[in-house]
């Protein structure tokens, strides 16, 4: 199933995407939240039940919104966690950690809630004085019930779906005040979308491609085996000492193909296209202005 929230003509709607196709769910008082109620309840199934009753919207005649529009906290971001990418940053001279290439524990962060944007709003470039804009196509992973002390081998019980997200970052600030929260945090700099797809619909996730454009040209290209840390020890190491929340979400990093991997950079610019498609989660297409 693909879970969507929508705004169809001022009116917010959550429901399913199939085909070219809304289905709408919920909607009036609390549409908003309902995709992450179905997260926190699991009771996908009652939407399911509705399938052939629902009202159909053409998805050409609805915006679709981030799935979940209002994050419960800020995302938890892994750091430098594809192997070519983790040289290409140690490499470019923006890794104001420096201190080794590749890591050999998980690097976490968190990146503000209220960077949040949806599919086909405007990366705001200008609000970044320093004019160091990158993007950063990412799998997402979206945590399906309070999880503490989770043994690798039953990481798929706390998993609910999966989405793309575009970790856009400027690396000036990045760099420049050592830890990342400022420079991931910029408003306008969390794409998230186009839906979440349940992780029933994923037959085979390693050979998932996750793949970025900027103005049709192809800069990422990676198989999301290729993580370092995959998400099995990523849930286990999150929650070893702390707890995730349904509704949570973790952006799993960046392969390589970034801009600051290119001599000169090539930082996003206004008037730019970034388009991110990862196997089975659609595209999450936004534009810089
Ligand atoms: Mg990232």
């Amino acid at each position: 199933m693909k879970l969507a929230t929508v705004n169809d003509n001022g009116n917010i709607k959550a429901g399913m995407i199939i085909g070219d196709e809304f289905v709408c769910c919920v909607e009036g008082e609390g549409a908003d939240m309902a995709v992450l109620s179905v997260i926190r309840t699991g009771d996908v199934a009652s939407w399911d039940a509705i399938i052939d009753t629902a009202e159909r919207r053409d998805l050409a005649d609805v915006q679709i919104l981030a799935p979940i529009p209002h994050l419960i906290r800020d995302m938890v971001c892994v750091g430098k966690n594809y192997y070519a990418h983790a040289k290409e940053f140690f490499d470019s001279g923006f890794d104001a950690t420096q201190k080794e290439t590749i890591p050999s524990e998980p690097i976490i962060f968190t990146k503000a809630m209220t960077s949040l944007i949806g599919p086909n709003d405007a990366i705001d470039a200008s609000i970044d004085p320093t004019d160091s804009v990158d993007y950063e196509g990412e799998l997402g992973v979206i945590i399906s019930k309070t999880a503490r002390r989770v043994a690798k081998a039953d990481w798929q019980d706390y998993v609910f779906g999966y989405v793309i997200i575009n970790d856009v970052t400027s690396r000036e600030l990045q760099k420049k005040h050592n830890q990342w929260t400022i420079g991931k945090g910029l408003d306008t700099f969390g794409p998230m979308g186009p839906y979440i797809v349940t992780k029933d619909e994923i037959d085979d996730l390693p050979s998932m491609q996750i793949q970025t454009l900027v103005n049709d040209e192809v800069r990422q290209q990676a198989e999301i085996r290729d993580l370092i840390f995959d998400i099995p020890t990523l849930i286990e190491t999150l929650t070893l000492t702390g707890t995730l929340l349904a509704g949570d979400v973790i952006a799993t990093g960046t392969p390589v193909g970034v801009g600051i991997g290119f001599t000169p950079p090539k930082f996003l610019k206004s008037g730019d296209v970034v388009i991110i498609n990862v196997t089975g989660l659609g595209s999450l297409t936004n534009p810089v202005i």
